[in-house]
């Protein structure tokens, strides 16, 4: 399919590298498809970064049909510019997108359309230790009425933002406390599909752990209220006596890139590595003999986020003494190696543009 591209006549500056941030700056281009019932995908674009214009009746803004995609673009030593597992993305967003009813994108044509959009972006990759291209895809629902109904049209855009490194001082431990009243997402649900409702659904707690200065909840599942999920926006992993144990994919748990590759980096180090229950009281009981010897998120905004206290109901567990633990900082070191062509790739995860 062709892109038509309309170059922007009035490119930004560049802003201070050393000072991004997540999320704040936007490079000069946005990508753009439509999709209707009658013609499926058209008019795919890269056009000049602006705001969107819709109908206020659109679907997206009344029931939520939203879903999106977060993935990096590195920048080398040799100033190329390179993916991580873009296909992964890809293959999750059609999951997702198969869940809320909105329509798939053949896989190679999303691909093709992600890095010929990243290509066109890539000067705006920063060079700094830590920083990237960070890349956002969205695809909504934009029906303009107000009935509820099967969905008719969609836009997917991408947009690009040039982020600072998450840890500006090296890694840092959180805080992290276990939400008991509020859930995220039930199995049946969308937990598994990366929507904004999700995050909808989340705000309230996040924000209440906020206040009381933690970074991020610890999810329970919304169907016994036992089973650790995942912790805000990142899967989680645990190191039990030696062993590494993060939650199941049961359906209402998002399936990482991260976690994904994490998994598997573990598994090349020796280490046993178990997908599976994991009760709140089973890992407490842990963090209170000291069997629990680390504990982590993992996501691809901050990669690795070592948790260094646990709040459970009103006890704290500080785990490995609030440090950042030896496998937590291997995993760190090893996926951020990977990711900006420091070390070997031997998985085939890497994409050069
Ligand atoms: C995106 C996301 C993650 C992490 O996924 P990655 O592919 O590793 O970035 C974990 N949990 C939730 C709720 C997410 O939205």
């Amino acid at each position: 399919m062709d892109i038509r591209i309309e170059e922007n006549v009035l490119p930004k500056n560049f802003p201070d590298e050393s000072n991004l941030g997540f999320g704040k700056y936007f490079t000069d281009h946005m990508f753009i498809a439509d999709y209707d019932r009658e013609q499926g995908w058209h008019d795919a674009r890269i056009v000049p970064f602006g705001n969107l214009s819709l109908h206020p009746a659109s679907t997206v803004f009344h029931y939520g049909a939203e879903i999106f995609e977060g993935l990096k673009a590195y920048r080398t030593s040799d100033g190329s510019v390179q993916m991580f597992r873009p296909i992964e993305n890809i293959r999750r967003m059609n999951n997702s997108a198969e869940r809320l009813r909105l329509p798939q994108i053949p896989e190679d044509v999303a691909l093709e359309w992600l890095l010929t959009f990243v290509k066109h972006e890539k000067d705006w990759t920063p060079k700094s230790k830590g920083t990237s291209l960070y890349l956002r895809p969205f695809l909504f629902g934009s029906d303009p009425f107000l009935g509820v109904h099967s969905i008719n049209q969609s836009k997917f855009v991408i947009i690009a933002s040039p982020v600072g490194n998450y840890y500006k001082e090296g890694l840092n431990p959180v805080k992290i406390m276990l939400e008991t009243e509020d859930v995220r997402a039930v199995r049946g649900g969308t937990g598994f599909a990366k929507c904004g409702g999700n995050y909808a659904a989340a705000n309230r707690a996040g924000e209440k752990a906020e206040q009381i200065g933690f970074s991020q909840v610890l999810w329970l599942d919304g169907v016994e209220r036992k089973y650790i999920e995942e912790v805000g926006a990142m899967n989680v992993m645990f190191k039990i006596n030696g062993e590494i144990i993060t939650p199941a994919l049961t359906g209402s748990i998002l399936p990482g890139v991260t976690r994904k590759s994490c998994i598997e980096l573990l598994k090349d180090m020796g280490y046993k590595v178990t997908e599976r229950l994991l009760s709140a009281d089973e890992l407490f009981q842990a963090a209170e003999s000291g069997a629990l010897e680390e504990a982590w998120g993992c996501g691809t905004a901050a990669v690795i986020s070592p948790i260094g206290l646990l709040r459970f109901h009103d006890k704290d567990y500080v785990i490995g003494g609030n440090k950042i633990g030896e496998l937590s900082q291997k995993l760190y070191d090893t996926l951020t190696d990977i990711q900006w062509g420091r070390r070997e790739d031997t998985h085939g995860w890497i994409v050069k543009l």
